[in-house]
This record gives structure tokens, sequence and C-alpha cells, in this order.
């Protein structure tokens, strides 16, 4: 009984925790670091932020290879004046049901097209040497990965940024809820491997 109740009381203190980024986060051997956490106020490039991050950053070389997080649906691919090549991917219902909108901000190309089906794993696109060239990047090349419930496809006016794809840019998702492996368990994907349906695994392979 005692048992029960405190996994009843761990099942409904979860998403407070998630909401402060209390969740514990472990990275794998061999999977490239995160830099800058969700709701970290610390910039990709050490700065101060303006705001809390609303994503997760992860730098990598010229090239970087960057893989879809799971399974899904391209809703857009465009050329931000601040944040360079966006890709934005519906992928579907996360494990508590809710709807992940994707979005893989500072890329260089993008090879996957609007509209297109896409695997996880699969090669959606490459970092390039723009870091220098939008302002939004900061100076270091690295994917900006953040989940949102709602895409924004139309009335974009002149924004720029997370608003400019996410009705809810401005609140974004913890990313570490949805790791194949458990909540903060930064997961690599393995060719292969059969994942379960609404999680998400590492946005670059794995060494
Ligand atoms: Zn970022």
């Amino acid at each position: 009984m005692i048992a029960r109740l405190f996994a009843f009381v761990l099942c409904i203190s979860l998403p407070a925790a998630a909401s402060a980024n209390s969740i514990k986060v472990v990275t794998p051997k061999g999977a490239p670091k995160i830099t800058s956490e969700y709701r970290s106020m610390k910039g990709v490039n050490g700065l101060r932020r303006s705001s809390r991050h609303q994503g997760i950053d992860i730098p990598g070389p010229n090239r970087q290879p960057i893989i879809a997080v799971a399974n899904g649906k391209v809703l857009d691919v465009e050329t931000g004046s601040c944040w360079g090549p966006t890709l934005m991917v519906d992928h579907g219902k996360g494990t508590d049901g809710k709807r992940m909108i994707v979005l893989y901000g500072h890329l260089g190309d993008v090879v996957v097209k609007k509209g297109q089906t896409i695997k996880r794993g699969q090669l959606v696109g490459r970092l390039s040497n723009n870091h220098k060239k939008f302002k939004c990047i900061a100076g270091v090349r690295h994917l900006h990965l953040q989940i949102g419930r709602t895409a924004r496809m139309t009335n974009r006016g002149n924004s720029w940024g997370h608003v400019r794809y996410l009705k809810d840019g401005k609140r974004g998702v913890n990313p570490h809820l949805y790791w194949a492996d458990g909540p903060g368990q930064v997961t690599c994907f393995r060719k292969g491997t059969n994942y379960p349906k609404g999680t998400i695994t590492h946005p670059m392979p794995c060494k």
C-alpha cells in the first residue's frame, strides 16, 4: 500500500518537476553534449540570455548530420532572418498524449521537403559554417531543438525565432520528458532498435 502510494506521488509530481527542469539529465557516452539546457539563462556562447531557453542547444562541427528524433511529417522548411534554415516537424503525440511539434533550428542545409513523411534516425539536414551569418546562432555552430504543441502555419508576419513557427514558442516543452530510455535519459539512436511510440532519440548520431 505504501509502495503504491509512493508511486502515485512520484507520478503526479513529475509535471511540476518538469516545468522547473529538475529532471536529472543523464547523457550516455558517445552522445553529442547539450551545452545550453532547457530553461537555462546561459547561452551556447557562455553569455547570459535575455530570457529563459525554450529548447536545448547541441554544438557540432561543420557538416554535422542532424537526424529525425522520431517518425513524423515535415510541416515546413524555411530560412529565418535570425535563426537561419529551420525545419519544423510534427512528430505526433508524445507518451503523455500531447502533440510534439519539433523545431530543428540553425541548420545549414535541409535535405527533406515540406509534406514529406520521415522516419526516426533519418538524415534531415546538416550544420554548416553559417553561425556568424545569422545573429541567433550566436557565433557558435549548433542545433537548437525545441518542442511545442501548436504550429503556426499562417500570419507569421515579421516575427522571428520560435514564435514564428510555434504559437506556444515562448512556452517550450521540456524535451527531457520524452527520451526513449525514460525521462532525463538522453537516448542515442541505434539502427535496428524498436523505440516506443511517443518517444524521442538524440538529433545527432552518437559515436
Ligand atoms: Zn537554443
